[in-house]
C-alpha cells in the first residue's frame, strides 16, 4: 500500500471527535510519549509488552502483557477487543512483531501506522561496517579484538563463539547463560554519557564497537566516543518490516491518528 492510501485508510475512522480504541505494541520510550498523548486526547489506549523486562515501567492507559500468538493471535485480539487502529511503535529491531502487525492489521481490516525512529547515519569521520546480522558481525571480528558489544541479547550466541576475541558485553538484564571467561559482563541502563563511554572504551581496551542501529538519542554517544578514539563500529542493519504508512516522530503519528 502507498503511504498516501495507506494514511487516507488511517484518517478514515475520524478525528479527535470520536474517542478510537487505540492497541500501541510498544516497549520502547516513544511508545510511552504516544500513549500518553493520546489518552490526554480522550483516546482509549492499550499498550502491548513483550513482557520481556521483570519491571516494565507502566504507560498511560492500560497495559496487556505478553505475546499474542502469531498473526492470528493478533488478528483474533484486535477484532475480539474491537480495535479502531494499531500502532506499531515498537523497537527497530522486533521485525517479527512488526511483520505479524502488517498482517494482523490487514487479516482484521483494520489501520496500521508505523512509528519507527530515524536511523543512525554515519558522520564524517566515523569507521563504520554495516553488516545484515549478528552472525555477520561476530564473523568480521579480527583476531585478538576487544569488543563492546552493545546488541542486547539475540544473537548474543553468535559472538560467544569467537572465544578468539575480548567481549565487554552490556546488557539491561542478565543473560540466560552464564557468559564464557572471555567475556564480561556490564549490566547498565541507558541513556549513557559521552564522557563515560569514552571512560569506558578506554578502561576496556575497546578497539570494535558492535551495534544494531538502533538509531535515538539514549545511546547514540557510544558512536561519538567510538569516532572520537577511532575505534572500528560494526553497525547492524535495520530488518525489513513490510508496508505500511510509517512516521519517524512522535508528533507526526499523533497528526496522522487524529487529522
Ligand atoms: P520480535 O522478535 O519482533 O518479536 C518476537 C515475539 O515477541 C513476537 O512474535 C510476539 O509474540 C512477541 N512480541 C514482541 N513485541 C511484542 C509486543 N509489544 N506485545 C506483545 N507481544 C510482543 O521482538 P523482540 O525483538 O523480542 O522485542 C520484544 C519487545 O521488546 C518489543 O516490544 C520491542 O519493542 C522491545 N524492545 C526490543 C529491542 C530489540 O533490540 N529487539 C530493544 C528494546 C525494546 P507473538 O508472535 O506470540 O505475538
Amino acid at each position: 500500500m502507498s503511504a498516501e492510501a495507506a494514511k487516507g485508510n488511517v484518517a478514515r475512522k475520524g478525528g479527535m471527535d470520536s474517542p478510537m480504541k487505540i492497541l500501541i505494541l510498544g516497549g520502547t520510550a516513544e511508545a510511552r510519549q504516544l500513549a500518553e498523548r493520546l489518552v490526554a486526547l480522550g483516546h482509549d489506549v492499550t499498550t502491548s509488552l513483550a513482557g520481556r523486562t521483570s519491571r516494565p515501567i507502566r504507560p498511560a492507559g492500560a497495559l496487556r502483557m505478553g505475546g499474542f500468538g502469531g498473526v492470528a493471535g493478533l488478528a483474533a485480539y484486535l477484532r475480539a477487543h474491537n480495535i479502531g487502529r494499531l500502532v506499531d511503535a515498537t523497537h527497530p529491531f522486533a521485525g517479527l512483531i512488526s511483520r505479524n502487525a502488517v498482517a494482523a492489521a490487514q487479516e482484521a481490516g483494520i489501520p496500521l501506522l508505523r512509528y519507527m525512529r530515524p536511523a543512525w547515519e554515519q558522520p564524517p569521520g566515523a569507521d563504520w561496517l554495516t553488516v545484515e546480522t549478528a552472525h555477520e558481525a561476530a564473523s568480521v571480528l579480527p583476531p585478538e579484538a576487544h569488543v563492546l558489544l552493545t546488541t542486547g541479547h539475540a544473537g548474543l550466541a553468535a559472538f560467544m563463539q569467537r572465544d578468539d576475541c575480548h567481549f565487554t558485553v552490556r546488557l539491561i538484564e542478565p543473560p540466560e547463560t552464564a557468559l564464557p571467561a572471555f567475556a564480561t559482563l556490564l549490566l547498565q541502563r541507558p541513556p549513557y554519557g559521552l564522557a563515560d563511554e569514552i571512560e569506558l572504551m578506554q578502561r576496556e581496551r575497546i578497539d570494535h564497537l558492535v551495534s544494531k542501529n538502533s538509531g535515538g538519542e539514549q545511546t547514540a554517544a557510544k558512536l561519538e566516543a567510538a569516532r572520537q578514539l577511532g575505534i572500528k563500529i560494526i553497525m547492524i542493519a535495520r530488518p525489513a518490516y513490510g508496508p505500511a504508512l510509517e512516521v519517524s516522530s512522535v508528533d507526526a503519528a499523533i497528526e496522522a491518528l487524529t487529522s
